[in-house]
């Protein structure tokens, strides 16, 4: 069997969070009624006239700059023609030739190994509208459309085929998101469709330089969706050219009930929609100031601040990669560690049992009841011997369910260390009491014996015994 790798690009389509669309003052709000958020410009009316939203391009910029971009000083929209019923103008007004931004790049991690991808380009455009169904799309009776999100403004990232794995291509769309999100350009949401993306991808026989025919991959809307679909898409193509065929230029859509890729429609070609200037759009002239204006209003990004975490608080590589995920969850840890200033027990607790928690109940840190204020007080209690580390647990989860302060759960829930040694010295006694075997065992060499006893001890308090003094004790009582 020959030998083939896979060539993957990414086309990342981001919504900015500007409070009105790109050509109109419509308002860009998420889940307002089907219609309410329209306007005769975004709706293609006769007669009306676009006007450029000065914060699309501010924001096209920014991420252009995040993104290690060239910015043009001439850039122009264009309309490109084509009929769907979302799109009440027959076209949409995107860029074509010129766009805003060209030749950036990205750094991805996988397994270890730094790799640079490029970015061809990111250009503006507007969304177009949403077809609504019963059920599925092919079995519906009707199609109801909204057009909310017509005209709700869009940068489109395109990335060089610098990809060869589902791997990669996940690491990419995570760094992309991470950095467009610590921007603050859009929030980068992919369960409401503020972020989606389209993989292009082709295989050919290791060797070759020319590149196979790609098929176009639509309709991913989480991470792990586009690592199976592009999984699945790689291995069919291979199979297509084992069997001596041809792999045909297509769009196709992933099911994710299913866990296989389809056939949509045939792929158009840029010829297809007839691109023209859009005769109703002045062109752009970009200003070098506005941009070096703009460039010195980024904020640090996620490359940056991992690098600073790990030189500022000596934390692992990993744990900084983890904590710079979004600037959100990084904000959460830096607020931590400056009232609580131990680097490396803060990233524990928060990678720990509270990303757990978090995954367990679906929420992301803005949604986390427990302030870094909040966990650092649990922290201080946890460090001076207030509670162990067993209680901590559990008055940590106590805090992520209710929101409460530590310092309360603990009084409420009477779960203060016991460390009278009075108090602990009589549960030693009376635990060696009720085990001889046990006791003998340990005289008899046994090093083990000792951890059940020491369990018992605990048991008995209800967790709450400092483990160092029952340690300690129960040594002393054993050994004599
Ligand atoms: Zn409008």
């Amino acid at each position: 069997m020959a030998q083939y790798e896979a060539v993957i690009g990414l086309e990342v389509h981001v919504e900015l969070k500007t409070n009105t669309k790109i050509f109109c003052h419509s308002s860009t709000e998420f889940g307002a009624d089907p219609n309410h958020h329209v306007c005769p410009v975004c709706l293609g009316l006769p007669g009306v006239l676009p006007v450029v939203n000065k914060k699309v391009v501010e924001y096209a910029i920014k991420a252009g700059l995040a993104l290690n971009c060239q910015i043009a000083s001439f850039s122009k929209f264009d309309r490109k023609n084509y009929y769907y019923p979302d799109l009440p103008k027959n076209y949409q007004i995107s860029q074509y030739d010129l766009p805003i931004a060209e030749h950036g790049h990205l750094e991805i991690n996988v397994n270890g190994t730094d790799k640079r991808i490029g970015i061809t380009r990111v250009h503006m455009e507007e969304d177009a509208g949403k077809l609504v169904h019963q059920g599925t799309i092919s079995t519906t009776p009707y199609s109801l459309v909204d057009y909310n999100r017509t005209g709700v403004p869009l940068i489109e990232i395109v990335s060089e085929p610098d990809m060869t794995s589902a791997d990669e291509a996940v690491a990419y769309l995570e760094k992309l998101k991470a950095i467009i999100q610590y921007t603050g350009v859009s929030d980068c949401k992919m369960q409401e469709g503020s972020l989606r993306c389209d993989a292009n991808i082709s295989v050919r026989p290791v060797g070759q330089t020319e590149l196979g025919t790609k098929a176009e991959l639509k309709n991913m809307n989480s991470f792990k969706a586009l690592h199976k679909a592009i999984s699945y898409e790689i291995e069919r193509q291979m199979e297509v050219l084992e069997d001596g065929e041809k792999v045909v230029q297509e769009t196709r859509t992933w099911d994710e009930a299913r866990g296989v890729t389809l056939s949509m429609r045939s792929k158009e070609e840029a010829h297809d929609y007839r691109y023209f200037p859009d005769p109703d759009l002045a062109p752009l002239v970009i200003a070098r100031e506005w941009v070096d204006e703009i460039k010195a209003s980024l904020p640090e990004l996620p490359d940056e601040r991992r690098k600073r975490l790990v030189s500022a608080y000596g934390l692992p590589e990993y744990d900084a990669a983890v904590l710079t995920t979004t600037r959100e969850l990084a904000d959460y840890y830096e607020q931590c560690v400056e009232l609580f200033n131990n680097p490396k027990l803060v990233s524990n607790w928060i990678m720990g049992d509270l990303a757990r928690m978090m995954n367990a109940s679906g929420q992301e840190i803005g949604d986390v009841r427990i302030s870094p204020a909040q966990l650092a007080k649990m922290l201080q209690l946890l460090d001076k011997g207030t509670i162990s580390g067993k209680i901590a647990k559990t008055v940590f989860e106590e805090m992520f369910n209710t929101g409460k302060d530590p310092g309360q759960v603990v009084e409420e829930k009477g779960l203060v260390q016991i460390s009278d040694a009075g108090l602990i010295d009589k549960v030693v006694e009376e635990v060696i009491a009720a085990n001889p075997k046990s006791v003998e065992d340990y005289r008899a060499g046994k090093e083990k014996a000792i951890g059940f006893l020491v369990g018992q001890v605990m048991k008995s308090t209800k967790g709450k015994a400092n483990p160092g003094m029952v340690n300690k004790l129960l040594k002393e009582k054993l050994d004599k």
